[in-house]
């Protein structure tokens, strides 16, 4: 029999890179070949043999409300019947701004965008804009999208600038980003103590979900919270994956703590491109045309795309939304540890709203090295058995997975019987 997922990873690797146009669809991780999709529906997708998979990615993040919801569909076919795109403004881009300022806490003005990459990267100019500084902290296993000045790695001493973690990255940019270790306020103190006065930014995930899934501790945001009020830094929290997941109003309303500037993406496009950054009024004000900072998009507040993010943005306000996701989320991560320890692995599995990380580790890593730590033969092993019983989970063991609100008991409940066979056979 044909396998039309292989057939296709060799002719797409003829015209792509790697055959993919994101690395981590590659499955260079965990091994074997990518799944083509061909549909979505809910919590499942399906690929090029017509094999159905529970989709535990749902796109990295956006498939909140489940895959091809029929009111987003509807409301982007109505959009793209009215025409696809403008290069001038709409009231759909107002609705959007409005609807977000009024959830998240601390935004007065933010800018749309499409995508996070670019939301992130603007951010930071704003940053260094209105401080008029260039250096900026970022933390080691926190990802920010692919601007120059982020990807980056710590360099060998605490106050060496980083290295870039990619080709093509000069060095003169890496020199501005200082990559210190997460979660650890004692060094954030002390490169503050030393350096804060020439810092423009800490930009952090506060619930990080870029290597597998570690929050942040209570006490670590705080601490970076003090230290960007008393220097003069700006705190970008960069919710891309995080903002509309961890809860309706992210990861300030969960800590209890508010940013300067917040990134967004992911959920706010409900699976098109948008995405935005935003703040205080007095930072956001140094933007283009009204400031020096520049900063522009032929497609941003794409009319389709804003359909989209905004009925999904009026789907996730309804009674008793986050709550049952969160409890579901919450029953697949506890249900998933009880299934890994009773075959005796060292395995568990934590939640925060909507996002969930799986470690075979012997407990829930609080830090970039803890969590590097893990057993990854044994989660690659655990991700192609779960993969032929149909349950795509994240293709690297450090990245989140995401639950959609269709992710009901019956499909947890399928998901641990295929879980509990994967257990058994490691
Ligand atoms: N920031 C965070 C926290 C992210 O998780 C991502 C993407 N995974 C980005 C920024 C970049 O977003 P995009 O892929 O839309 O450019």
């Amino acid at each position: 029999m044909t396998n039309h997922n292989e057939t296709l990873f060799a002719r797409a690797q003829l015209s792509t890179p790697g055959g993919v146009n994101s690395p981590v669809r590659a499955f260079r991780s965990v091994g074997g070949t990518p799944r083509f999709i061909t549909r979505a529906e809910g919590p499942y997708f399906w690929d090029a043999d017509d094999r159905r998979y529970i989709d535990y990615i749902g796109s990295w993040g956006p498939a909140i409300v489940g895959h091809a919801h029929p009111e987003v569909v509807t409301a982007v076919q109505e959009a793209a019947a009215r025409g696809l795109s403008f290069g001038a403004p709409t009231e759909g881009e107002i609705l959007m701004a409005e609807e977000i300022c009024k959830l998240v806490p601390g935004v007065e003005q933010l800018r749309l965008v499409s995508s996070g990459t670019e939301a992130t990267m603007s951010a930071l100019r704003l940053a260094r804009g209105a401080t008029r500084r260039d250096k900026i902290i970022k933390f080691e296993g926190c990802y920010h999208g692919h601007a120059d000045s982020l990807l980056v790695k710590a360099g060998s001493g605490l106050l060496t600038f980083g290295n870039p973690t990619s080709a093509g990255v000069p060095e003169d940019f890496s020199k501005h980003t200082l990559v210190l270790d997460y979660n650890n306020s004692q060094q954030l103190e002390e490169v503050f103590r030393t350096v804060g006065d020439q810092i423009a930014c800490v930009i952090v995930e506060p619930v990080a979900g870029n290597m597998n899934l570690v929050r942040a501790t209570t006490e670590f945001l705080q601490t970076m919270r003090r230290l960007c009020s008393q220097h003069g830094s700006v705190l970008i929290f960069d919710e891309v994956m995080c903002g509309f997941r961890v809860g309706l109003h992210g990861a300030q309303a969960l800590y209890e703590i508010q940013a300067d500037l917040v990134c967004l993406g992911k959920v706010i496009g409900g699976g098109l491109p948008v995405a935005a950054f935003g703040g205080r009024a007095d930072l956001m004000k140094h933007m283009a045309p009204l400031g020096g900072v520049y900063q522009a998009g032929t497609l941003s507040g794409n009319p389709v795309a804003v359909a989209a993010g905004l009925t999904t943005l009026k789907i996730i306000q309804r009674e008793g939304f986050y709550s049952t996701l969160t409890a579901q989320t919450r029953e697949l991560a506890e249900r998933l540890t009880a299934a890994g320890q009773a075959a005796g692995h060292q395995f568990c599995a934590d939640a925060v709203g909507g996002m969930f990380g799986l470690y075979f580790s012997a407990q829930i890593p609080d830090s970039y090295a803890s969590v590097m730590a893990s057993d990854k033969e044994k989660f690659n092993r655990f991700f192609h058995l779960m993969l032929d019983a149909g349950v795509y989970l994240a293709p690297s063991a450090f990245e989140a997975g995401f639950v959609s609100i269709q992710h009901n008991t019956q499909i947890i409940d399928a998901t641990i019987e295929a879980a509990k066979r994967a257990f058994a056979h490691l």
